[in-house]
């Protein structure tokens, strides 16, 4: 991905600033142990007046007395570590705590970018702050099947909304438990307000939280930024915004079918996809529309593609959203499973 240089700039004042609380943290808890531990200072002068012994020893090449003082110095700090257990501290109370210990919050790994540096960038760009709340509520952990009926039977697959919610949610959490090993896409279509924009979101939070880039909009707005790059004058930060949209590790496409659709977006959707296929970056898309419908709309050529690189969940049942409403107005369960 790349990055404007304000942007680098910003992500890199992050870290800075991480840095700068780690080494106050530290201070602070140094002043505290010592306040309340007074031996302890003295065993930590020991510690480091042996440190340069060693240093020392190590430099001549006197190995015995290495061996030697190597055992000094595990006894002095399982001193420290004891004198500040009894004193109610936890053991590493005066160690360095990052972040993210992998790169020590400086966001590389040797001159490698570190994984946390990818998702400060999509943090930065795209997370805004009310996707963020929406997935506090909207998570696997919050997903029930209870309001899908076993009664309300699909014509087409002959199976309960209930069975192909199950179904669909063992896929979905399988999608996102080995995201970072296999190469997946998802199609959830069906009825409407049936949970699919629910479970995208299930979806996003798992593959967010593993430290992965999401990148979620909805079709319309897919679209707009589309149009904005192919006829606007293309700024800097549109060719970015296009060069996530290929690159991110998820993209969710939320509602597809509900823009205004032309040659243009038909054709732009065939290349977002077949960019992303091509690059091996998961996709998910959500839509209310059947799958003749999807060949209808977008061809014959981006519906091959979807249908040979995706795994096609279709989901069924009666609006759930009023379901839940009708729970949250005094209701039982039962009232919903009818
Ligand atoms: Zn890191």
């Amino acid at each position: 991905m790349s990055l404007t240089n304000s942007q680098y700039d910003q992500i890199m004042r992050i870290y800075e600033q991480r840095q700068i609380d780690n080494e106050h943290r530290l201070r602070e808890h140094y002043r505290e142990a010592y306040a309340r531990i007074p031996s302890l200072k003295e065993v930590d002068q020991s510690i480091s007046s042996l440190g340069m012994d060693k240093a020392r020893r190590l430099l001549e090449g006197d190995l015995d007395a290495l061996a030697s003082l190597k055992q000094e110095l595990a006894r002095l700090t399982a001193k420290k570590q004891r004198l500040l257990t009894d004193a109610g501290f936890p053991a590493d109370y005066l160690e360095r705590s990052y972040t993210c210990p992998d790169c020590r919050d400086t966001g590389y790994i040797g001159t490698e970018k570190c994984h946390c540096f990818r998702k400060a960038v999509t943090d930065l760009l795209y997370l805004q702050s009310n996707l963020q709340e929406i997935l506090e509520q909207e998570n696997f952990s919050t997903f029930s099947t209870d309001y899908y009926s076993a009664n309300h039977i699909d014509p087409v697959t002959g199976r309960s909304a209930k069975e192909a919610m199950q179904t669909a949610l063992k896929t979905c959490r399988a999608f996102a438990d080995h995201f970072s090993e296999r190469f997946e896409n998802l199609l959830l279509y069906g009825d409407t307000g049936v949970g699919k924009t629910f479970l995208s979101h299930c979806i996003a939070r798992e593959v967010m939280n593993a430290g992965f880039s999401v990148i979620y909009f909805t079709a319309a707005g897919l679209f707009d930024i589309f149009a904005k790059c192919v006829f606007g004058r293309r700024s800097e930060e549109d060719e970015e915004t296009l060069d996530h949209i290929y690159n991110c590790d998820l993209l969710i496409i939320d509602d597809l079918g509900t823009e205004l659709s032309n040659s243009f977006t038909v054709s732009q959707l065939f290349v977002c996809l077949n960019e992303r296929i091509l690059r091996k970056k998961s996709t998910i898309i959500s839509t209310n529309l059947a799958l003749e419908d999807i060949q209808e709309i977008y061809s014959e050529r981006t519906f091959s593609r979807i249908s040979s690189n995706y795994i096609l969940l279709r989901l069924t049942g009666d609006d759930i959203r009023i379901q839940k409403k009708l729970l949250n107005l005094g209701g039982t369960k039962d009232a919903a499973t009818h």
